[in-house]
């Protein structure tokens, strides 16, 4: 069995930091401003896929790839909604939530969670029963580094039919991109559940005006069903899109992970699985900064017009905006089902990434101040009382704890954002399971005090 070491990172005042893939936005997972030990689980990898149960265990070092690709090696019909990059791992994921192409149908990763084995803060490894259901809560949704070191998650599989469809259609601004747009913000999340269009938005250098930049929208997109199934879908709801039969590719469902990952990696996206799943190395080499949104209400055309001035700025190497559409089954899972509330009444939900390879602190901090610009930019037209943000897009910026004792209040400024009412249960189980705030970072669920426990307890 795996025994975590915690005591010796306790005896010397260090943080312990646990790793799965490494790909925390903030990389909490192996950085921090103290002293601090990495607990990695890069090796805890293995997967069980059980068909005749639609069930799997993976490990919590285990990639999506794999998953997805272990899937597939026994199972045609069968899939899991989790995540577009296949290098994330489901250590992390898992535990923050987790979106995918299968979200408007199936909901989160972490909504499909059936069992778990964690290491809580006395070195005990417990299972669902074992753990209680608090707990259990808590750890699908809430994030795992404040509970206890997660070391496999038994996952509900998902029917899929054995042929789906995908296309990647672009448009610029010369080419009706804005018009597209605001009806993309109209009927996205009003669309049968099966079909999920990602809309991304970025700037590039025009091909009809020689060079020059401007706005391109891609309109990615995987259908659980076949070609003949999908264009009159589309032809109904969203003729202006002009989806033609030559834009779309029938797949298996697990083609369409490849196709989706390599929209995000720039490749083909019709590698063969096993190279393309199996690949564990991190894409992004720069340095970047992301930050999220939930919208309840389409931005007017004013508010895309003063956003295509601001991506214009050269300044900035690279920016994006992924807006995923919400919708389908998400807005049928009640708010305090797990801690990620962020479900009916949002038509889209907005990631912000921008990336650099130039060197140096000036331009570190160019696109940095940008991004922040862009954020305030886009508060007009973002959630309220809370700006919700996305645990699984860590941002930093939106409130962090003290180095020493965080009290509620303070935590509160970043919690209710990620979590809204469900802050305060998080809190109460951390308080139960971790009294003594041994599985802490910048962002972790706080230790109550007793009067903050009582208080909590009586409103
Ligand atoms: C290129 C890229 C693409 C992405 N695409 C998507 C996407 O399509 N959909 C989406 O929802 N998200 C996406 N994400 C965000 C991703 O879901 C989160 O960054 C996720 O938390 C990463 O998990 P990890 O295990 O790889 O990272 P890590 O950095 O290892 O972990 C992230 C956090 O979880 C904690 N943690 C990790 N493992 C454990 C464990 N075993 N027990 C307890 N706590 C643990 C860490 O301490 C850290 O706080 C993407 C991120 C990147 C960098």
């Amino acid at each position: 069995m795996f025994k975590p070491p915690y005591s010796a990172p306790q005896q010397h005042g260090l943080q312990i930091r646990i790793r799965s893939g490494g790909h925390d936005y903030e990389g909490l997972s192996y950085v921090a401003e103290v002293p601090f030990v990495i607990l990695d689980l890069l090796y805890l990898r293995n997967i069980t896929v059980d068909i005749e149960n639609r069930s799997a265990w993976v490990q919590a070092g285990a990639t999506l790839g794999e998953l997805y690709y272990m899937i597939s090696r026994k199972s045609k019909t069968l899939g899991f909604p989790a995540g577009v990059c296949v290098t994330v791992c489901t250590g992390g994921h898992f535990s923050g939530g987790g979106y995918g192409f299968l979200m408007r149908k199936y909901g989160l990763a972490s909504d499909n969670i059936i069992d778990a084995h964690i290491i809580d803060v006395n070195g005990n490894l417990l299972d669902r029963k074992a753990m209680g259901e608090d707990l259990f809560w808590a750890i699908r949704g809430g994030g795992g580094a404040s509970f206890g070191v997660i070391v496999a998650w038994k996952v509900k599989l998902v029917p899929v039919p054995s042929t789906v469809t995908v296309f990647n259609v672009k448009r610029t601004l010369e080419e009706n991109a804005t018009e597209m747009i605001q009806k993309w913000q109209l009927v996205a999340n009003k669309l049968d559940n099966r079909i999920f269009i990602r809309m991304d938005i970025a700037r590039v250098k025009s091909s009809e005006k020689y060079g020059k930049l401007t706005i391109e929208a891609s309109f990615v997109s995987m259908f659980l069903g076949g070609v003949e199934e999908l264009l009159p879908l589309m032809q109904e709801s969203f003729p202006e899109l002009g989806l033609d039969r030559k834009d779309c590719s029938e797949t298996s469902w697990v083609g369409s992970t490849v196709f989706t990952n390599g929209v995000l990696i720039g490749s083909t996206g019709h590698e063969d699985p096993e190279v393309a799943l199996l690949n564990r190395t991190q894409i992004r080499a720069g340095k970047y900064k992301g930050k999220s949104d939930y919208v309840s209400k389409p931005i007017p055309l004013d508010g895309l017009e003063g956003l295509w001035r601001l991506l214009s700025d050269e300044e900035i190497e690279y920016v994006q905006l992924q807006f995923a559409p919400y919708g389908g089954i998400m807005d049928e899972i009640s708010e305090s089902e797990t801690p990620f509330s962020h479900r009916s009444g949002y038509i889209f939900h907005i990631h912000y990434l921008v990336c650099w390879h130039e060197k140096g602190e000036e331009a570190e901090q160019r696109h940095m101040n940008w991004t922040r610009k862009l954020y305030k930019y886009m508060e007009p037209y973002a959630s309220k009382s809370p700006r919700a943000a996305y645990l699984n897009y860590r941002d930093l910026d939106i409130g962090v704890n003290n180095e020493g004792y965080t009290n509620y209040t303070q935590a509160s400024t970043w919690g209710v954002k990620y979590f809204k009412n469900n802050f305060k249960r998080l809190a109460m189980v951390k308080t139960k399971v971790d009294p003594h705030n041994l599985f802490r970072n910048e962002q972790s669920i706080p230790t109550l005090s007793d009067e903050e426990q009582y208080y909590l307890e009586t409103i």
